[in-house]
This record gives C-alpha cells, structure tokens and sequence, in this order.
C-alpha cells in the first residue's frame, strides 16, 4: 500500500467508496463524479502506478478484464455496449496514480472520446 495514495486508502477502508465488486485481487467502486449511469472504477488492490507499471505477464490485467465483464452483465450494460477506459498519464487523462479502468455504460458512447 502506498500511504499517499487514494485509491489504496478507497481499498483500505480509510476513504469510504460504494463498492459493486471485491476479490482477494480487486476492487469495483462507483466513481464519485460518474459519467455514464453506470461508471463504476475497477482497481488492483496492490498498486502500481499506472498500466505501464505492470510487468509483461502478470495475470492483472486479464483478471480486471474479466471483472469488467461480470460487471456488465450484473448491470445489464453487456448487451447495449459498453465502454472500457484507461487513462495512462497526465496527458492521458489520469489523475490517481494508482492503475484503474473506468467501466461506462447505460448511455450511446462517442468517438473520438475527446
Ligand atoms: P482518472 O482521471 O485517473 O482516469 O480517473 C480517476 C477517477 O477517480 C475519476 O473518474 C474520479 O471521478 C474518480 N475519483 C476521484 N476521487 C474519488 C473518490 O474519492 N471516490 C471515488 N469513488 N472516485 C473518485
Ligand atoms: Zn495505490
């Protein structure tokens, strides 16, 4: 756990969050400024700063692609479509160094996201 950082203290329970999804490996929580009906932050619980932090081969990712589908599913998005981001860097679009993907949907998307 990295003390400073937001998303491992959303994990340790020191910043509360609505949580839809939780293993021994990840975490879901509802995004706090949502944009989508459903936006909901899908986390590893160890950290790493950003996507490019994870060495070649580690299962993470595949694992939070797997949640990302349940959730759609669960929440009925699966079928309409829906979107799943990550922003890597500030020019990217990230704001908390600490690796997530946004899961969007119950909304039609745009493209280019802008
Ligand atoms: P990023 O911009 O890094 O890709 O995404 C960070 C996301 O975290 C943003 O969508 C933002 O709304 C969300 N966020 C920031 N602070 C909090 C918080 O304290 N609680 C929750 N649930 N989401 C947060
Ligand atoms: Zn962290």
């Amino acid at each position: 756990m990295d003390p400073d950082c937001l998303f491992c203290k959303i994990n340790a329970g020191e910043i509360p969050s609505t949580k839809v999804y939780e293993d021994d490996d990840v975490l879901a929580f509802k995004d706090i400024d949502p944009q989508a009906p459903i936006h909901f932050v899908i986390i590893p619980k160890k950290h790493y700063d950003s996507v490019l932090s994870v060495p070649a081969g580690d299962p993470i990712i595949s694992h939070i692609m797997t949640v990302a589908n349940r959730l759609a599913l669960k929440y009925d998005i699966a079928d309409a479509g829906f979107r799943l981001v990550n922003n890597c860097g500030a020019a990217g679009g990230q704001t908390v160094p600490h690796l997530h993907f946004h899961l969007l949907g119950g909304r039609d998307m745009q493209w280019p996201p802008g």
